[in-house]
């Protein structure tokens, strides 16, 4: 049953709503009324976001963190245990079964902890489990989903290579089917986050067309390369991968041969939503940062708040993110309501999302003056 409350049914459940606006269309009975949770919904929601500031305000810190390269195991066997982990898993695995609107708005709180755990969080929920989730047979549900669901165990999606990133179906990965059905997988993957993590879905090409594999840490032949040094986003396990001769084992295929580019972009287009959200959580973060710090700092005799041209940069903080967080919803309850086609409205919330927090970090950072540029202050680190 449908989450979400809808007066009307949505007169065209298929089609794409971003796209009939393209062809001069409005269809009004997809969006109107706006979608919203129903009331247990919330309510499980709002458990769920309490647990995770009970657990990160004990066991987490951002700039430790940063420091050691990782978000902590510790942390990650507390969001676990409080069901954080597994939000869209079914319950019968072990998951807390929401509905894509509820999954992006605890997402939208781990965006406003601390990105690098919105990063880690969003490559283990939003892509690395979605493939297993969408696409895995019940046995392979069975058989990976309640380890992932309470954090024993951290998912990946290795699809990015050194010379396929925007053109991912140019992917030279290459697995050749052998005679007892199993797969030996050859290639290189780089940036994958969670690299180094236990269940990675990969892609490569093959005979019979682009596949999608499980692979499970300590394959023989899984290489996995020392982690990246970055700009920003420093607990992220971030690394190459490189595959000799894995063997991959018939039953860890993902769906059919031929079907791995379509699973791969589908799994991107539907985990798009939650960085979108992630980006209105870090937004708000930094818009209650922003107007605290120009309450009390005061310039010219008086709090540099009453500044005509302080609050501009404010107001436009704030309707930027009026817009952004109905984008972003709106689409989630497109995909809650059944609609299937995604594919715009989900590029557009990732796409408005990162220049939106480009935009607003620049704005915070200097309505925070010199201290800004400081280390003991958060403005950097959101900035990087
Ligand atoms: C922090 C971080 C985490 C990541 N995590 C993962 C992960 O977990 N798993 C994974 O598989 N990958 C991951 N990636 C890789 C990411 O998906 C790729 O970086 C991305 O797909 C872009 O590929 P590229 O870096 O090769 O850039 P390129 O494809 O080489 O693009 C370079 C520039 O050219 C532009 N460009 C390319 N083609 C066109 C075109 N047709 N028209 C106009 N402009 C174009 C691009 O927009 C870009 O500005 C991660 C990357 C980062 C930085």
């Amino acid at each position: 049953m449908s989450a979400l409350r809808a007066h009307e049914p949505a007169t065209h459940p298929s089609s794409s709503f971003a796209k009939s606006l393209f062809c001069g269309e409005v269809q009004s009975g997809m969006v109107l009324p706006f979608p919203a949770m129903e009331r247990a919904e919330q309510r499980k929601v709002s458990d769920l976001i309490s647990s995770l500031h009970d657990v990160v305000n004990e066991r987490y810190d951002p700039e430790k963190a940063s420091e050691k390269g990782w978000v902590g195991d510790d942390l990650i066997a507390g969001l676990g245990e409080r069901g954080l982990l597994g939000l869209y898993v079914g319950e019968q695995y072990g998951g807390q079964g929401l509905s894509q609107t509820g999954y992006c708005r605890v997402m939208e709180e781990y965006g406003a902890v601390d990105a690098s755990l919105s990063v880690v969080m969003g490559v283990h929920q939003s892509i690395g489990m979605k493939p297993l989730h969408l696409f895995g047979s019940d046995e392979q549900k069975e058989r990976f989903l309640p380890d992932l669901a309470s954090g024993r165990k951290l998912a990946a999606f290795a699809l990015t290579e050194p010379d396929a990133g925007s053109d991912a179906h140019n992917i030279q990965s290459r697995a050749e089917r052998q005679a007892d059905g199993s797969w030996r997988l050859n290639g290189e993957k780089r940036f994958i986050g969670n690299g180094s993590k236990d269940v990675l879905v990969t892609f490569a090409q093959s005979d019979q067309g682009f596949v999608a594999l499980i692979l499970e840490k300590g394959m023989d032949g899984l290489e996995v390369g020392p982690r990246y040094d970055t700009l920003g986003l420093r607990a992220n396990d971030l690394r190459p991968l490189r595959f000799n001769d894995v063997r991959v084992p018939p039953e860890n295929l993902l769906g059919e041969p031929g079907e791995g580019f379509r699973i791969a972009m589908h799994t991107l287009n539907n985990g798009r939503m939650s960085l979108g959200t992630g980006v209105i959580g870090g937004t708000k973060k930094l818009i209650d940062l922003t107007i605290e710090q120009c309450q009390n700092r005061r310039q010219f005799g008086r709090a540099i708040a009453e500044f005509e041209l302080v609050q501009e940069k404010i107001a436009w903080m704030v309707s930027y993110l009026f817009g952004l967080e109905s984008l972003v919803y709106l689409t989630t309850g497109l995909v809650d309501e059944g609609v299937t086609d995604y594919s715009i409205e989900s590029a557009i919330s990732k796409v408005s999302s990162t220049e939106f927090i480009w935009y607003a970090a620049n704005r915070a950072f200097q309505l925070a003056g010199g201290k800004a540029y400081m280390r003991t202050e958060p403005y950097e680190r959101i900035l990087r």
